[in-house]
């Protein structure tokens, strides 16, 4: 069924080819992994069913509380990878393979019950748990788990590797120019992961002398899921959505945190203001939708021509700030020169307001540069000099680079 629903998900065609090939086979390896665990099991006892009842329930109660939650303070649903790892990590100790298997239904009904159009997003990250899950099982022993301390940890980061690196190629196949922190996660997400499974480790403790106790981990299991909401709200709470730069706040904060560094060690900083040239008139004729496009380019493209301390943020609608430690008046005008060169050869496929296909080119943009051996270590002497030479830049026709 759940294959069936999957292959009438048509935004699946339209992964790349390599992606696409990758996805099925990581299902078909999972699928097989799954026929092979039924097969080859024997029947479980009651000790086991029982075991597997308390490790279901406590499961099914937490992600139900979260669930409800979550509607209640109006949040979007996700999900909840962190907690079906931590019920998986107990399983995973404590239960014949084909009981484990079983809990895979945990993620799998989440899939069909929850919100995403997406059929072959959630069957692919299921397969990907399925084998991450059985590996981890291989490496530990596979009729009679080995509880060392040592395997337990080897185990751990079998299961927790084999699944980041599954899902990792996944993404870098389907969006090949996708960001290190959306293909690998955060490190916060790798510390999430190994709390859910040595949390699901305790709770497997817990089972084995009395499966009752398996909803001592229902608490730390609750406020896992919560806590795996905390990437998304600090990344809504610093990011520009459109851009993806820092949004004008936090840029602010990291200017003044560098600025402070920089101030205490006497080094050189130049600020530059980035203004796109006649913004207003790329909504107007080819729309606002291919007006955001273009923004996003544009950032993207800042971001990829300044060094990586570099603080890059999205200041206000079309205009842009960068701060660049240790760097004085000199290098600060090559590496706006560089900026304003590139971002004048963009090429942007977008859509155009009547729903046509269209390339945007030739967007200019005009910056303004100050550096502090002029004006200091103030963040808004900096910005003010800045955005001076700027509006010389914009009377002198645009598409130039003025110093302070
Ligand atoms: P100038 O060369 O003098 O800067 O001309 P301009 O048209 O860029 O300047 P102005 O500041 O008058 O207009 C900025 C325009 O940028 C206004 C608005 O249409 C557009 N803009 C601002 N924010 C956004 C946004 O988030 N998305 C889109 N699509 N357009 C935006
Ligand atoms: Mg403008
Ligand atoms: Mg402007």
């Amino acid at each position: 069924m759940t294959i069936g629903l999957a292959l009438r998900d048509w935004s699946m065609w339209t992964l790349p080819r390599p992606a696409l090939v990758y996805w099925m086979s990581v299902d078909l390896a999972a699928l097989a992994v799954g026929g092979y665990v039924m097969a080859a099991t024997a029947p479980p006892t009651l000790e086991d069913l029982g075991r597997f009842g308390a490790i279901a329930c406590t499961g099914l109660v937490v992600i139900v509380i979260t669930a409800i939650a979550t509607q209640l303070s109006n949040e979007t649903r996700r999900n909840p990878w962190a907690l079906h790892i931590c019920y998986l990590s107990a399983g995973l100790l404590v239960l014949p393979p084909n009981l484990v298997l079983l809990l895979l239904l945990g993620p799998a009904l989440y899939g069909v019950l929850g919100p995403g159009p997406d059929a072959h997003r959630w069957l692919f990250t299921l397969a990907a748990t399925t084998l991450s899950v059985f590996a981890a099982r291989a490496t530990i022993g596979w009729q009679h788990p080995n509880w060392d301390f040592g395997m337990l940890v080897l185990g751990g980061i079998v299961l927790l590797m084999t699944r980041a690196v599954l899902v990792a190629v996944g993404l870098r196949l389907r969006a090949p120019s996708a960001g290190a922190d959306e293909v690998f996660g955060e490190p916060i997400d790798v510390v999430l992961g190994i709390v859910a499974a040595s949390t699901g480790a305790l709770m497997a403790l817990a089972v084995l002398s009395d499966p009752i106790r398996a909803l001592l981990a229902g608490p730390p299991m609750f406020l896992l899921e919560r806590a795996a909401q905390l990437p998304q709200w600090r990344r809504s709470a610093q990011r520009d959505a459109k851009t993806g730069l820092s949004n004008a706040v936090h840029w602010d904060l990291r200017a003044r945190d560098e600025l402070a560094k920089a101030s205490a060690r006497r080094r050189p900083v130049a600020m530059m203001l980035l203004d796109l040239d006649h913004f207003k008139r790329v909504n107007d004729r080819v729309g606002h939708l291919a007006g955001d496009a273009a923004l996003a380019a544009v950032a993207r493209e800042l971001r990829g021509s300044v060094r990586s301390g570099d603080v890059v943020g999205r200041f206000g609608g079309e205009e842009f700030v960068v701060l660049l430690p240790d760097t004085g008046p000199g290098v600060a005008e090559s590496v706006a020169e560089r900026v304003r060169h590139a971002i004048s050869l963009l090429r942007v496929a977008t859509t155009a307001a009547d729903g046509q296909a269209h390339v945007l080119s030739g967007l200019t943009v005009s910056i303004g540069v100050s550096t502090s051996d002029r004006y200091g270590y103030d963040v808004s002497a900096l910005l003010v000099a800045a955005d001076s030479a700027l509006l010389s830049a914009k009377g002198y026709g645009r598409n130039l680079v003025a110093m302070a």
